[in-house]
């Protein structure tokens, strides 16, 4: 085990959202631009979208919310019925223009376009490869590196084999769509550990990270992309061809993202996220259940847990009340990637602000989906106790976070991290709770009706399903070889 941040693997975290769409005639800008307004809570960096017209690209890429990334005049130029879209996640202390995505370039074999949501344990292996085959590289994300990949390998293979080819040298963890030409793909890890789904729309087909971003259109979830498959939609938007690329005996399905980061009314390897978080939240219950005189969700994420935790504990007939007795500020900013310790703490009262009337002389119950640093928790105890509560119990519908996430997701480095090195007693007091208590990664894996071998619990075990330097994985792991020869790819 090491102290190591993610942010050492190299190129920054990208836990982002993508979508490509491929239509009939109509031009793909607009749709894009609502599908990537259905994926901001995906990233709030930076957004961008980049079409084909059948000659060239054009790309659109903006730091900032889709809303002010984007004006009429920018979509009005956007030409062509296919494209891909991104938004990225921010990390912690930096703005970066250049990892703003779609990456585009044009190479020998091609123009291509890449929107990439994960994050690559050996990047820096492979893009030092091609550096010294005379690639230049203009950023230190990972994305490029994917991009100069397949470019060489489509100098040499048609298009499945050369996506196979690079999928076979890259390790981590990736949901990608990519536009070769006028030609938009979509291609899921082999251990599918970020989603991407495929929707159809009355003109054609997409794929996007969340199922929310279809619905936006009006169009219908068809299916998950399958880890280690590509999905090639099909020009004029007439469908779409599938290529099982990888079969793994397990999958590594992020359980962070049904817990916090997806929308609950996104399906995600064909669960809706927002029965995942009420189940969560029955478990909580029969679990750790306390009976007090009203349960409250932290809002927004806790809002499914409690709701579920409450009609449990009303079954098993404890008499509690669920109220939304903390209002949000919608208007406050994420709170948790403020640089500093009092500025995050200063967001968290500005975000949220509790109604007296429901807390005072009686015990709570608080139900969030996850402590990382204990800011929030220790805040929120705090202010119950202010406006009179009589008792503050806090009850999280996820494990402990111990240890980083390397395949995306920004929740700090170990030394950060409240339950890296105390026990849930330990956390319970040092956030002053009366208790606290978490969900188990057994109640976890049931809500998500899947076995702990097909889930990625890096975060709340510190063993990963990826080989990662420095850090212990929990299974038979194989890191690809990079040698000056790409590794050929079987047919
Ligand atoms: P903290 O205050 O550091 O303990 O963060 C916990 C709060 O942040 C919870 O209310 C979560 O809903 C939220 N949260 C959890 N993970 C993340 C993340 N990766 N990015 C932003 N917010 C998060």
């Amino acid at each position: 085990m090491t102290g190591r941040d993610h942010r050492d693997l190299g190129g920054p975290t990208e836990k982002c959202g993508v979508v490509g769409v491929s239509l009939d005639e109509r031009a793909a800008a607009r749709p894009l631009y609502y599908a990537l307004y259905a994926l901001q809570h995906r990233g709030q960096e930076s957004a961008g979208i980049v079409t084909h017209d059948g000659f060239q690209q054009h790309s659109h890429v903006e730091m900032g919310l889709v809303g002010d990334a984007f004006g009429e005049d920018d979509l009005d130029q956007l030409n062509g019925p296919v494209g891909i879209g991104h938004v990225r996640y921010p990390t912690a202390g930096s703005v970066n223009a250049c990892c703003a995505q779609p990456f585009s370039v044009s190479f020998k074999s091609g123009s291509l376009g890449l929107s990439h949501n994960g994050n690559l344990v050996n990047a820096d292996e492979i893009r030092d490869e091609l550096a010294g085959l005379g690639h230049a590289f203009t950023s230190d994300g990972d994305t490029e590196v994917i991009a100069h990949d397949l470019a060489r390998n489509l100098l040499e293979e048609d298009l499945v084999r050369a996506v196979k080819r690079t999928m076979s040298r890259i390790h981590g963890s990736y949901s990608l769509t990519i536009m070769h030409d006028d030609t938009v793909l979509g291609v899921r890890d082999p251990e599918g550990n970020r989603p991407l789904c495929i929707g159809e729309v009355d003109d054609g087909y997409l794929l996007a990270s969340e199922s929310a971003a279809i619905d936006v259109l009006d169009g219908e979830l068809v299916r998950d992309v399958e880890p280690g498959e590509l999905v090639i939609l099909r020009p004029d938007g007439e469908g779409f061809d599938a290529y099982q690329l990888f079969d793994r005996e397990n999958s590594a399905h992020c359980f962070f993202e049904h817990v916090y980061f997806a929308r609950p009314d996104s399906t995600i390897d064909d669960q809706l996220v927002y029965d995942v978080r009420r189940d969560l939240g029955r478990a909580l219950w029969a679990e750790s259940g306390v009976d007090t005189d009203v349960v409250m969700p932290v809002p927004d994420s806790g809002r499914a847990f409690a709701s579920g935790y409450a009609d449990a504990a009303g079954e098993d007939g404890a008499d509690v009340e669920f109220a939304e007795g903390l209002m949000k500020n919608r208007y406050v900013g994420r709170t948790f990637i403020m640089p500093t310790q009092d500025a995050r703490e200063r967001a968290v009262r500005l975000k949220l602000n509790p109604i007296k009337d429901i807390v005072q002389d009686r015990t709570v119950t608080l139900i969030d989906d996850s402590i990382v640093r204990g800011t929030t928790s220790t805040q929120l105890v705090q202010l119950m106790r202010d406006v009179g509560a009589e008792a503050v119990h806090v009850r999280i519908g996820a494990p402990p976070i111990v240890a980083p996430c390397y395949m995306g997701i920004d929740m700090a480095s170990r030394e950060e991290l409240i339950a890296a090195d105390r026990t849930t007693e330990e956390i319970g007091e040092e956030i002053s709770a009366d208790s606290l208590e978490y969900l188990s990664i057994e109640s976890v894996a049931g809500a998500l009706d899947q076995s702990r071998a097909d889930l990625c619990l890096g975060c709340v075990t510190g063993e990963y399903p990826y080989d990662i330097d420095g850090e212990t994985t929990d299974r038979d792991v194989e890191r690809p070889t990079i040698g000056s020869e790409p590794a050929a790819a079987d047919d």
